[in-house]
This record gives structure tokens, C-alpha cells and sequence, in this order.
């Protein structure tokens, strides 16, 4: 049995941590101290770290982890991380023995241009695939195109309904107040805005979310659905768009968005 744990960091943070109450592995250590803290007091012992992407909230604290454990670093090409020590690209598999954690990775260039995810449908079915996919949003585009964000958003919204999405932000309410100006019909947005604003104002994660549930409310997944592909005519006095215009007009809204 493996726990997946958000160990809260920064602001809005959550770095996981995936352990079976002996062996863990991190994804995504911005900052070192809360991890380590987390792992002496539940005795547990680091096996490898994951990185999605080279932004500094997600890696600030690897090499403070790697002093302490002896362990591999997974991550993506790129020379702002300089201590992964197993670059890993789009399909291949890594295989956790300790935890007997079979993960999957996935190119999902568009935050970062490099950016990856980790998914595993074995022993349990999650993604855990950084600043790319949030509860009810997406990541901004810093280094890629908006198509191809869009075409990550799409490659995820292709896994099992039953996925686990483990986004690395608290960005929930947030994004539902964007995605209601959107999709201001749309019932079960409005039912889980009613789930989240309860677990927040108890100071619980809103998150891991799940495909399924993304699908349905997320606007950055709807992008061809006629709600959305109005909303965005609507916004942009464009007529006739596709699917990837919808989704670009949106992610520009939503940057300036208050
Ligand atoms: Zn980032």
C-alpha cells in the first residue's frame, strides 16, 4: 500500500511525498526542511526524488536531500538542474524496487519547455505532472507555445478517468472564479467550488483532483465544447475558432485575470 502524502510548502505549494511507511520518494522538493521533517518523523527512509520541471519551487531543495540520501534524481534534459542524475524523456519507464512503483513519463512541454510527468497505474492510478495541470486550470505558458500546452492538457486528458491528478499548487478556488466567468452553467463546477471552499476554510488540500472530474469542469479541457468555444467568441470578437484558439484566448484571459 502507498501513501501519497502533500507535504505544504512556500505559499501555496505541496510537494508529495509517495512512501509505505519505510521507503519514500519526492516529487518536486522546492525546499528542503519541511521534507526532511516530514520524513524523521514518520521514519522513513528516501529512495529517489522526481523532478517535472527546473523551476526553483521545485527543485530548491534537492540538493540539500541529496547530502542526507545517497538516491537517484529523475528529471528532464535541461542544464538549470544540474543535480539529476537520470535524465528521463517520454516513455520510458522507471521502476521504484523498494516501493515496487512502476512509473511512466510523458513529455508535457508548454509551462516549461522541457516540463514532464510521472504516471504509474500500478500499484494505484495518478499523474503527478507538476505545474502543467491544476484542479480547474492550467499552468501559464512561460517557455512553450500555447499549442503546445494544449496539446499536454490533451495527451492528460487522455489517461483513465480514474486517474489521481497531483497538481503542485493550491490554485483551486482561484480557478474556479475564472472558470465560472467561463462555463457559468456548468453544475458541477458550481458543486465543487461548494467541496472546496469547505476544505479550504478547514485547511485541507482541495487536491488530488481525478480526470474525470477535470473533464467536466475544467474550461482549459473543454476547449470543444459550444459553452466554452462561446464564451471565448464572446471574449475575443473572433467567429470562427478551433479547439487551440479557444484554448489560447482563455489562457491569455485568465494571465490578467483579477
Ligand atoms: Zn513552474
Amino acid at each position: 500500500m502507498i501513501n501519497v502524502y502533500p507535504v505544504r510548502a512556500f505559499q501555496d505549494n505541496y510537494i508529495w511525498v509517495l512512501h509505505d511507511d519505510a521507503h519514500a520518494i519526492v516529487v518536486d522538493p522546492g525546499i528542503s526542511d519541511p521534507i526532511i521533517h516530514y520524513l524523521q518523523a514518520n521514519k522513513l527512509k528516501l529512495v529517489a526524488i522526481l523532478i517535472t520541471h527546473h523551476h526553483d519551487d521545485h527543485t530548491g531543495g534537492i540538493s540539500d536531500l541529496i547530502k542526507l540520501f545517497d538516491i537517484p534524481v529523475y528529471g528532464p534534459q535541461s542544464e538549470s538542474i544540474p543535480d539529476v542524475t537520470d535524465v528521463v524523456s517520454e516513455s520510458e519507464e522507471i521502476l521504484i524496487k523498494t516501493l515496487g512503483l512502476k512509473l511512466k513519463v510523458l513529455n508535457i512541454p508548454g509551462h516549461t519547455r522541457e516540463h514532464i510527468a510521472y504516471y504509474t497505474d500500478h500499484p494505484f492510478q495518478g499523474v503527478f505532472c507538476g505545474d502543467t495541470l491544476f484542479a480547474c486550470g492550467c499552468g501559464r505558458v512561460f517557455e512553450g507555445t500555447h499549442e503546445q500546452m494544449y496539446a499536454s492538457l490533451k495527451k492528460l486528458s487522455q489517461l483513465p478517468d480514474n486517474t489521481m491528478i497531483y497538481c503542485t499548487h493550491e490554485y483551486t478556488l482561484s480557478n474556479i472564479r475564472f472558470a465560472k466567468c467561463v462555463d457559468p452553467e456548468n453544475q458541477t463546477l458550481l458543486n465543487f467550488e461548494m467541496l472546496c471552499s469547505q476544505l479550504v476554510s478547514e485547511q485541507r488540500p482541495t487536491l488530488p483532483t481525478t480526470i474525470e472530474l477535470e473533464k467536466a469542469i475544467n474550461p482549459f479541457l473543454r476547449c470543444d465544447q459550444p459553452a466554452i468555444i462561446n464564451c471565448a467568441q464572446n471574449h475575443s470578437k473572433l467567429l470562427t475558432i478551433n479547439s487551440s484558439e479557444v484554448f489560447s484566448i482563455l489562457r491569455q484571459w485568465k494571465d490578467s485575470f483579477r
